[in-house]
């Protein structure tokens, strides 16, 4: 068995009960530097955090000065040594090397990464690689722990943790975004037509009418075919679903749940954060604070494109009531009007899926669309239609094929309770929340149209 080493953020973290003692250091060497008096400086990243520790190796040691040549950038290492205060700025602690084993060595010649910054575009070429960068490992383990505050956030308020399905015979949101599912040697495996999931919602909903409060948090898959900084092909959603629940409940439940997730990472990964303030957003834990701290604004579309019209911004897409709400105007409300977190709700009926409670004026659904700095819509939820006639009325208008979704329907025939939930990527939360500038760099190996790799 390997032995495993001292993760290097133990040691940095608790440095002053480790000066003196010997630890073994795993990791990957990040640069290494010579002196003329016979020492070497090697930085060691071992993926635990973002920083380094400084490993001195003394040329006089033996064989030391054999294994030099192979520790280069990239190679890995295991290191047992003593620590000792470190008499260098901007580090407490540093390790003096008594024995180094190259685990693998790394031709510092082809290696890919070199000590300069590389541009996203590159390091997505080189992908086996890239988690191996500062921003990628500290966007991943910002990734890990918002995950991990999504799970306690529902786990703790009583919500079930519910895996609907992958392959689906639904298209949920009713864009026409799906992915066609079919075996190599059988277009007809199932017997009917089926797809990637969309989102889990609609079997989510089948789940919180019988356990209560439930959530989803899964892969999901979209073809839309638009190449912004916000959407991809492949992402994560995270989706609670509440029985016995209206639009305000929803409302609660999100606010509740970005307040939660927001301040969990600001403490857990606070190295991370300081870091993403440094390079990408000066203004990012300001934001990120209001979030975590501030009530939602709750605005009606309705007031939200009056809003927009009163602007005297040129807008691309000029606003109109009827029209979808765009990413300039998302950002303009949350940025400019209100500067912090805004929930859109009541939109047309027009342009929302054919699933949201028909609000009493017959025009408009009970729907919400959470907006945030950066990037805009960061949530998309609603109260569901739960009146039979009424869900029906609404897949024909849509043009849906009622049938089609008769288990979906068939929930209202049964014991139907006012229901609501909401979408949220798990992506879009960590671009607001790392203030990287393409959602391409949230997610450990990207789907887009035209790229997938590995
Ligand atoms: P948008 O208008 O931004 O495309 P949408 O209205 O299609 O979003 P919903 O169908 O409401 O989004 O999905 C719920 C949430 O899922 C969104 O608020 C967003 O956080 C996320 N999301 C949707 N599409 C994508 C995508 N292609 N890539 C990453 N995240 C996405
Ligand atoms: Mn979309």
């Amino acid at each position: 068995m390997i032995q495993e080493g001292t993760p290097v953020r133990e040691i940095l973290r608790r440095w002053a009960e480790h000066i003196g003692r010997r630890v073994m250091i795993n990791g990957w060497v990040r640069t290494r530097r010579d002196s003329k008096a016979g020492i070497s400086f090697v930085e060691v990243n071992d993926g635990s955090c973002l920083k380094n520790l400084q490993v001195i190796v003394d040329h006089g040691r033996d064989r030391f000065q054999e294994i030099l040549q192979s520790l280069t950038t990239g190679a890995s290492v295991s290191i047992t040594g003593v620590v000792r205060r470190s008499p260098a700025k901007g580090q407490p602690v540093e390790v003096e090397a008594e024995s180094i084993s190259i685990v693998g060595s790394c031709d510092p010649a082809s290696y890919p990464l070199q000590k300069k910054r590389h541009s996203f575009e590159f390091l997505r070429e080189i992908a086996h690689l890239r988690p191996r960068t500062n921003t990628i490992g500290a966007v991943m383990r910002v990734r890990n722990s918002v995950s991990y505050a999504v799970h306690r956030f529902f786990q703790e308020r009583g919500f079930y943790y519910i895996h609907t399905p992958i392959i689906t015979t639904s298209d949920c949101e009713g864009a026409g975004e799906v992915f066609r599912v079919t075996a190599q040697q059988d277009p007809e495996f199932f017997g009917r037509p089926t797809y990637l999931t969309v989102s889990g919602q609609l079997q989510a909903e089948v789940y919180a009418l019988a356990l209560g409060k439930v959530y989803t948090f899964g892969p999901t898959f979209r073809a839309e075919n638009s190449q912004t900084r916000r959407h991809l092909s492949e992402f994560w959603m995270i989706e609670p679903e509440m029985a016995f629940a209206d639009l305000e409940n929803d409302l609660a439940l999100a606010q509740d749940f970005l307040h939660h997730v927001v301040s969990s990472v600001m403490s857990e990964c606070d190295e991370e954060l300081q870091f993403f303030s440094k390079f990408f957003d000066e203004k990012l834990l300001e934001r990120l604070q209001t979030v975590a701290e501030r009530p939602f604004e709750v605005v009606t579309y309705t007031e939200a494109i009056s809003l927009l019209k009163k602007s005297g911004e040129n807008f691309t897409y000029p606003a109109e009531w009827g029209c979808d709400l765009q990413a300039e105007h998302e950002r303009y409300l949350t940025e400019r009007v209100f500067n912090g977190p805004v929930a859109v709700i009541h939109f047309p009926r027009d342009i929302k899926p054919f699933y949201m409670k028909v609000n009493d004026d017959g025009r408009t659904v009970a729907a919400m669309d959470v907006l945030v700095a950066g990037v805009g819509e960061i949530i998309g939820g609603s109260e569901r239609e739960y009146r039979y006639e009424l869900l029906l009325e609404q897949m024909k208008l849509k043009g849906m094929n009622p049938e089609a979704y008769e288990w979906y329907l068939d929930l209202r025939k049964y014991g139907s309770v006012p229901h609501a939930g909401f979408g949220l990527g798990l992506e879009r939360l960590i671009q607001f929340l790392t203030g990287v500038p393409n959602i391409r760099e949230t997610i450990p190996f990207p789907r887009v149209p035209g790229y997938a790799f590995a």
